[in-house]
């Protein structure tokens, strides 16, 4: 039977990520999404968060000391009779692993730009790494209320460096430090920017029409026939607003705004609720499960430890992709066939944990994980088989030796490393048939080296001795009969297993790899480790 109620709930849902370039305005953008769903009363200026209590998405003492957002966290909030889910990414490039991850777990996301910056050099990355998925992608161009660059110069921008094409959904008045206000192109109206209140509250929506007369007087007779003609121009030139190709990644709407201020931020919610959809069927080893499906399931993306070191738990992040999630729930974990009872899920609202009793597709649930789950493990109600597709392992670039450095610690060591591998954070490698205990750590951003010497000395107690390699690709190797005391490598490279025994091979040079390829008959070198 279905439930008429269940079916509103998956309607009402919408999770988004946010990402952006460092700096350039999601915390403050969050904060305010936040503060328009009634989560919080009063939106704290950033500058005053900054100095005094930290942002409500930055959860460890790491991200506060280096000013930057290194893992993703996740938020729930109502608008407008919508369920929006909003997930945090790292700005930081070498965090794109963690990022692509959490991208899985999203239906749309949400691209802050700085508008004297542009596109910077994360946004690229972490752009691509959504254009990969074919996800929605909304750009918000943020810090309006300050000099920037010309608004048609940031369209050519975002369509030469990210390629894509952009629809500018408002348009700017008075940009160069002197803002004025937008002119919303689907409501043909004015929307008067209020300098003022700093943000505190809600900002009032002041309307006119393109037309009237006395905009001349509120805007100056200069922006005004600058607007006419700008829109103009537009209308004209520009591209046709196409939902289609908004909803396969080809086009993005383009908002501009200041998150700060509240500048645009409800109109941005408002028209990002029309223009999204609720979650969509995934797909799996089973074809594609819609979530109207009455069984539950979703996938692990996420597994993180002591984020809140009060108490030292570690919680599994679960995206909920089908049925109606109920506490206390038995499930089946398709990687070990097992049943497991899901008992103290949480759930993230602004700045409190919260227990769950029923949650629905789309939404984001933290399980309480004393080691039972992995990083893209599917977890059913019905079916002890199902699998959705697994997310990619990326091959590291960068490797260490790493070693305790008093060897008395080297429970809590061995400890440590395996919590991050599992966390994904860190890969750990070990050298096959070397009769000593030596472990290599592979990254893909070296910032990540310095998280995990940072979380062993902090959560585990421990220190480490680090010794840069000269390794820089991976492959991992698939081959009849693999010995690695019979694999022919080359000097520059070295054989290696990962923390699941699967053979690799890292190498200093890309083109020992063709080398490698020639040498040993029948051998498959992979770059990205997938297996099902
Ligand atoms: P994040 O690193 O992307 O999360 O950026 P934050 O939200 O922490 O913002 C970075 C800085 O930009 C802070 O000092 C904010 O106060 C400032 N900022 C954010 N939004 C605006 C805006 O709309 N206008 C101005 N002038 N500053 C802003």
């Amino acid at each position: 039977m279905m439930d008429k109620n269940f079916i509103k709930e998956i309607n009402k849902r919408r999770t988004f990520a946010i990402i952006s370039h460092p700096d350039a305005g999601k915390t403050t953008l969050t904060e305010k999404f936040l503060l328009y769903g009634g989560a919080i009363r009063l939106a704290g200026s950033v500058k005053s968060r900054k100095t005094q209590k930290h942002a409500v998405s930055d959860w460890m003492e790491i991200e506060k000391q280096r000013g930057i957002s290194v893992t993703s966290s996740v938020m729930q909030f109502n608008y407008d009779g919508a369920c929006i889910n909003i997930l945090d990414t790292p700005g930081h490039q070498d965090f794109s692993e963690d990022t692509y991850r959490t991208l899985t777990a999203a239906d749309s996301a949400v691209m802050v730009i700085d508008c004297a910056k542009g596109v910077e050099p994360q946004t690229k990355k972490l752009f691509r790494v959504c254009k990969d998925r074919n996800i929605p992608i909304f750009t918000f161009i943020n810090k309006l209320d300050r000099a920037g660059k010309d608004p048609f110069e940031l369209m050519e921008e975002i369509e030469k460096v990210l390629g894509i094409q952009s629809y500018p959904m408002n348009w700017p008045i008075g940009t160069d430090g002197d803002f004025k206000g937008v002119y919303n192109r689907q409501k043909k109206r004015i929307e008067l920017y209020q300098d003022g209140d700093h943000g505190q509250n809600i900002a009032k929506i002041v309307s006119k029409d393109l037309d009237d007369e006395g905009l001349a007087d509120i805007l100056g007779a200069d922006y005004y026939q600058r607007l006419k003609d700008e829109v103009e121009l537009l209308d004209m030139a520009g591209d046709d607003f196409d939902h289609d190709k908004v909803q396969n990644g080809e086009l993005t709407p383009l908002f501009f705004g200041s998150a700060m201020t509240n500048f645009g931020v409800e109109p941005f919610l408002e028209s990002f609720l029309k223009l999204t959809y609720k979650p969509e069927a995934r797909n799996s080893n089973q074809g594609l499960i819609p979530p109207e499906d009455p069984n539950f399931s979703g996938f692990i993306f996420k597994i993180q430890a002591n984020m809140n070191p009060a108490h030292r738990d570690r919680l599994a992040f679960i995206r909920i992709c089908s049925g109606k999630f109920e506490k206390g729930m038995s499930v089946y974990n398709s990687r070990t066939g097992k049943k497991i009872r899901l008992a103290q899920p949480q759930q993230f609202l602004a700045q409190d944990r919260e227990i769950v009793d029923t949650a629905y597709p789309g939404d984001i649930i933290g399980l309480h994980d004393p080691g039972l789950f992995k990083i893209s493990d599917t977890l059913s109600e019905a079916d002890p088989s199902l699998k959705y597709e697994k997310i990619p392992v990326f091959p590291p670039e960068h490797f260490s030796k790493i070693i305790p450095k008093n060897s008395m610690k080297r429970k809590q060591f061995l400890k440590g490393i395996q919590q991050l591998a599992e966390e994904g954070a860190i890969q750990v490698f070990k050298r096959p048939n070397i009769g000593i205990e030596e472990y290599i750590v592979g990254v893909v951003g070296v910032l990540q080296f310095q998280v995990l010497e940072y979380r062993l000395k902090n959560e585990y107690s421990v220190d480490i001795i680090m010794e840069s390699m000269p390794h820089r690709y991976i492959r991992w190797i698939e081959m009849e009969g693999y010995d690695p005391d019979r694999f022919n490598a080359t000097m520059d490279s070295m054989l290696v297993e990962d923390h699941e025994g699967n053979p690799a091979i890292i190498l200093q040079n890309e083109w020992s790899i063709g080398k490698i390829e020639d040498r040993n008959t029948g051998v498959v070198l992979k770059d990205i480790y997938k297996k099902d």
